[in-house]
């Protein structure tokens, strides 16, 4: 690896300044702006990088998918990102404009370093990498890199049904999600699932005088109830049936677990949280095995200055509930209505606003131990093999729907402030990220 390696090294200025041309398009998906524009940038830069690339429209943003076939190679990687950003709002909380890339403190600052403009690219930097020092890579890999993942990739799955041939691979990767604490680059086996639902009650067709409260129901009253019939104080879910297809982790997945170095009281002061659900001791099992019934959201009535007596008409919840494998949004959205029905809040309206798979790949799955094998090489740190990331993603569409074996890298740091002001990869761990990506690259040939 050692020309790849010293290609990075000698190149750096170059490819950071092709990053930055990168990063300084804003391709902001909710808003439309720019995304189509930075499709087109980015498959320019990726045939600059050696690779052949074709931009495939769809019912929304193009997918940009890249490939590079190489001589006597017996494996396929697929490596999956995404191109969009989120909008950079508020603009005043930035120290430097979002679309205008700044190094500071050994970070790169702007919006899509590290979600996930930085990370994409530090793919195909490896990709040219091998291509130039070696004049071809020791495998084949096809890039997918999306215009949508922001809005929640709604044509991705339908691109990836119909394209199953020609993203025929051994084994997927993909560059996102948060870093750890410690500074070890983690690696995820799998991605949460999500359903995600908006409850509403009703009382009055209007709005009371509060004089008519013991007479008239009150929507927030109702929903209240609702809500707390859904999850018990220790965070124990109520709904009958909620973890009848929970898979019970397995003995390789467990000890993954207890070796993630628990920083949990550290986390509990940086957050100022005397107490985590489930003690300290459960940190990292509950982020990684563990459901939730999150309340994101909860309105009713007035709540404005000073005090409205008022008797709403009207309350809205919005739930987010995360799920393992082998639990799907159809199923615990059938429960949770089924729970409402049964326990005399039929009238509540349950309106499902999206969902996503769980997804999983084995630990000890051959293609995970190369990948650590590389990032130990890379990084000359012991990685940290995570069964799970807390977050969710469309990973269920390569484990699923193409049946890959898949992780999670993410190349950036734990407080990179992706979705909010100040969005920052670290500068040597952007560069890192290349070394990493050429490794799991050149260990995937030998599995
Ligand atoms: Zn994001």
């Amino acid at each position: 690896m050692q020309n790849v390696f010293e290609y990075v090294d000698a190149n750096r200025e170059k490819i950071l300044a092709e990053l930055f041309t990168l990063l300084r398009q804003p391709s902001i998906s909710t808003q439309n702006v720019g995304v189509v524009e930075t499709a087109q940038l980015l498959a320019s830069m990726m045939r600059d990088a050696g690779i052949h690339t074709t931009i495939f429209e769809t019912d929304g943003f193009p997918v940009v998918y890249g490939e590079i076939n190489s001589r006597d190679a017996t494996r396929t990687l697929l490596v999956y990102g995404h191109y969009d950003v989120q909008p950079p709002e508020p603009l005043d909380l930035w120290k430097s404009p979002p679309f205008e890339p700044t190094v500071r403190d050994g970070r790169i600052y702007g919006r899509g370093t590290a979600d996930n403009k930085g990370q994409l690219f530090a793919h195909v930097k490896a990709a040219e990498a091998f291509l130039r020092t070696r004049g071809q890579l020791p495998i084949n890999v096809k890039f997918l890199y999306e215009g949508e993942e922001e809005i929640s990739s709604p044509h991705l799955g339908s691109f990836i049904e119909s394209h199953r041939e020609l993203l025929k691979a051994d084994a997927a990767l993909t560059a996102d999600g948060p870093g750890h604490e410690s500074g070890r680059q983690p690696i995820n086996c799998g991605l949460k699932g999500l359903c995600y639902v908006e409850i509403r009650a009703r009382g009055a067709n209007k709005d009371l005088h509060s004089m008519r409260a013991p007479m008239v129901p009150n929507a927030a009253w109702k929903l209240v109830y609702a809500l707390a019939s859904l999850r018990a104080p220790d965070g124990h879910i109520l709904i009958p049936g909620f973890y009848d297809n929970v898979r019970q982790p397995n003995d390789a997945e467990a000890a993954a677990v207890r070796e993630i170095p628990n920083d949990a009281p550290l986390q509990r002061q940086l957050l100022e949280v005397n107490q985590f659900i489930g003690g300290d001791e459960m940190y990292y099992h509950n982020f990684v095995f563990g459901n939730s019934c999150n309340i994101a959201g909860l309105t009713s009535g007035y709540q404005g200055k000073g005090k409205k007596t008022v008797l709403p008409c009207l309350a809205s919840a919005k739930i987010d509930f995360r799920l393992v494998p082998d639990q799907t949004p159809e199923e615990i959205l059938e429960k949770l209505k089924a729970h409402l029905r049964d326990n005399g809040f039929g009238d509540l309206e349950v309106e499902f606003l999206g969902g996503l798979n769980p997804s999983r790949t084995p630990v000890d799955h051959p293609y995970v131990q190369a990948v650590r094998r590389a990032v130990r090489f890379a990084t000359g740190k012991e990685p940290i093999l995570s069964p799970s990331m807390g977050g969710s993603g469309p990973d269920y569409l390569f484990t699923g729907v193409l049946g890959l074996p898949s992780v999670w890298l993410p190349m950036s740091p734990h407080d990179s402030n992706n979705h909010a002001p100040n969005e920052n990869i670290s500068l040597e761990g952007f560069f890192e990220g290349i070394r990493i990506s050429a490794a799991v690259m050149d260990e995937m040939s030998r599995y």
